[in-house]
């Protein structure tokens, strides 16, 4: 019989979670779907997706299917459940036979609360006959925008369950993503057929991330400079290329950072080291191409810094936003350069799309530019892209902690439109940059460039400046990269009016250090935790205790308890079990597992 057959929402989250109440929309989505209507569930990461199907599978009779795209999201989600003391588990493709054939033995007795599968499983009809005379409680699916993204792998199976209505007549459907851009969440309503659906959707915004893009000097001493402000930390460090990847993550351990790394093209079982790696160490940084990431649910994640441009805001919202899941205190941290949209142009133009993908790629592009040359604050920038007002700046960004100057560039900008223009639209920002410094090399000469009247104009400023100013020209698509033609740059036609001085031109001072860290924080280190003092003390002890169970069970330590219940813990000091309840994320089967355990951590003195 199952053991958790309960009515009442608001019970359910504190006796299993240990949770005092729903956050945000939570309560709503959970009492739609226990009324019997489907819903569509649009909340940025860590708002607690999951609870809005984990509690109605507690609370009706019956086994909900999740359907999940990745067999490391799967157990990693039955991990937790199992944490928790709720009856999970998951089907998937290589799955040993016998574990396989346990988990259909419990469905049938009625023993499953939750069973996660991948998508192509959930529509055979051998499926559905697994159950027997097992109810059917809910449907869900989660990542469910994977029915719509282009070129991801799963798309296909996803787009089969459309006959999930139909399969499965009656019974309630709910579907869950992060991603929340209109044109998505048409085709999450059209491919999944939930045009009855009551649909949720919550801010974007992520508060306890903030945002940091710097020109790029010296990649690797910016890097390291992030890093010290994440000692002890977990986080991931983006890269484009494979062999930056490997050399980066190489280096960083040369320099006394615990690094591995990870992309498409390695062997599967070094993948899945450091995958594991990542979930069930403290402390390590991992440097990934962006095949890393789907998957990972490891929700302290402090920080994501990305060595190159991504490909559009999208995609650098869905990076950054593996940060912070617990909602504690994370970092995003981007180096960029001219060098990054000369590449990023490049794979557009010589990719294999067709010109209508390819026009809108370069348009998504260009928006992500936009928010690197920002003057004002990044995240009402970000917020803005996806169609959300942002109304005050947000105090959590580089921009809004040290504004950002400008300059009036009109001047600037045309002698770096005439150098481009002069030399016949042939050159490449390093050429032009030559012409308007007046540096005399052998192409200058040779191209007789030293005696235009443009050779030398522009000696009153740096060469890193005229970078940024072709940079910031590329980003109001004043000027164009041409790829064909080496890189050449050449005017668009709304140039004319800067020549004219119809248009007058704003540019944003360039800084390169990295030297922030969240809200003003002053010099040193500050640990995302916001303990000091013997708080802290007795947080690390804890710490220590849960990394020593999390091993001995061979589960991720964030599965024993989460930072917020240690921290929760390290300040309140319970001192009886009983006490302990009132304590966040202890509910009453963490409570009986390992609640002496702790309990002796924070009051035995070690004497
Ligand atoms: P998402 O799937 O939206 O990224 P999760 O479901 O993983 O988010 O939840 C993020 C974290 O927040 C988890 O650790 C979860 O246990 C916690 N959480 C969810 N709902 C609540 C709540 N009502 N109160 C406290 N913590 C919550
Ligand atoms: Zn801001």
């Amino acid at each position: 019989m199952l053991q958790h057959y309960r009515s009442n929402p608001t019970q359910v989250l504190k006796q299993v979670w240990g949770y005092s109440g729903f956050r945000g929309q939570q309560e709503a989505v959970i009492r739609t779907v226990l009324s019997g209507r489907d819903a569509l569930v649009l909340f940025p990461t860590g708002k607690g997706k999951s609870l809005c199907f984990q509690i109605p599978a507690l609370c009706l009779e019956g086994t909900t299917i999740v359907v999940s795209p990745l067999v490391a999201l799967m157990r990693d989600q039955v991990d937790d459940l199992k944490a928790l003391g709720i009856p999970a588990a998951c089907l998937y493709a290589d799955q040993p036979d016998e574990e396989a054939l346990s988990v259909r033995r419990r469905l049938r007795a009625g023993d499953l609360k939750i069973l996660y599968v991948t998508p192509e499983r959930v529509v055979l009809p051998s499926f559905a006959q697994m159950f027997g005379g097992t109810k059917i409680a809910l449907l869900c699916v989660d990542e469910c925008h994977c029915v719509s993204t282009w070129g991801n792998n799963f798309r296909k199976d996803y787009l089969s369950l459309g006959k999930l209505k139909e399969i499965y007549p009656g019974i309630p459907r709910i579907a869950l993503t992060a991603t929340a851009d209109p044109h998505t969440r048409r085709d999450i309503v059209r491919l999944l057929e939930l045009d009855e659906a009551e649909i949720f959707i919550d801010s974007f915004d992520r508060p306890n991330i903030s945002y940091e893009i710097v020109e790029r000097s010296n990649p690797k001493a910016q890097l390291l400079q992030f890093l010290k402000r994440h000692k002890g930390e977990s986080g991931i460090v983006y890269c484009l290329s494979r062999r930056k990847v490997e050399e980066t993550a190489a280096w960083l351990n040369e320099n006394g950072v615990k690094a591995r790394y990870y992309h498409a093209r390695m062997d599967a079982r070094l993948k899945t080291e450091s995958q594991d790696a990542f979930r069930l160490e403290e402390g390590l940084c991992l440097v990934a191409t962006v095949a890393f990431g789907m998957g990972i649910n490891k929700p302290n994640v402090r920080y994501v810094a990305h060595l190159d441009l991504p490909s559009s805001v999208e995609g650098y919202y869905q990076e950054t936003g593996r940060a912070g899941r617990d909602g504690m205190p994370s970092e995003a941290f981007m180096t960029y350069g001219m060098q990054d949209i000369v590449q990023r142009q490049r794979m557009i133009d010589e990719g294999d799309s067709t010109e209508e993908i390819k026009r809108i790629e370069r348009g998504k592009l260009n928006a992500l530019i936009a928010i690197c040359e920002t003057a004002g604050c990044r995240r009402r920038a970000i917020l803005s892209h996806f169609g959300e007002a942002y109304e005050q700046p947000c105090g959590n960004c580089d921009t809004c902690v040290r504004p950002v100057e400008q300059w009036d560039g009109t001047d600037a900008a045309i002698k770096a439109l005439a150098a481009a223009y002069r030399t016949g639209e042939r050159f490449g920002t390093g050429h032009l940059i030559d012409v308007l410094i007046g540096k005399v090399t052998e192409k200058t000469e040779k191209f007789g460039h030293t005696s235009m009247p443009v050779f030398g104009a522009g000696k009153d400023l740096s060469v890193q400046t005229w970078q940024s100013v072709y940079r910031q020209l590329l980003a109001l698509d004043l000027i164009h990269v041409e790829h064909d033609n080496f890189g050449a740059i050449t005017l668009r036609a709304e140039a004319s009016n800067v020549f004219k001085k119809k248009r007058a031109v704003m540019f944003r001072k360039d800084r390169v250090a990295s030297t922030r860290r969240g809200n003003a924080q002053k010099t040193g280190q500050r640990d995302y935790t916001g303990l000091s003092g013997s708080a802290h003390e007795l947080f690390e002890k804890l710490r220590m205790e849960r990394l020593r169970i999390s091993k001995e069970l061979g589960v991720p330590p964030y599965v024993v308890f989460p930072d917020t219940t240690l921290i929760a813990l390290a300040t309140q000091r319970p001192r009886t079990l009983d006490d302990m309840l009132e304590i966040s994320g202890i509910g009453e089967t963490k409570l009986e597992r390992y609640g002496a355990l702790f309990l002796t951590a924070l009051w035995d003195t070690g004497d």
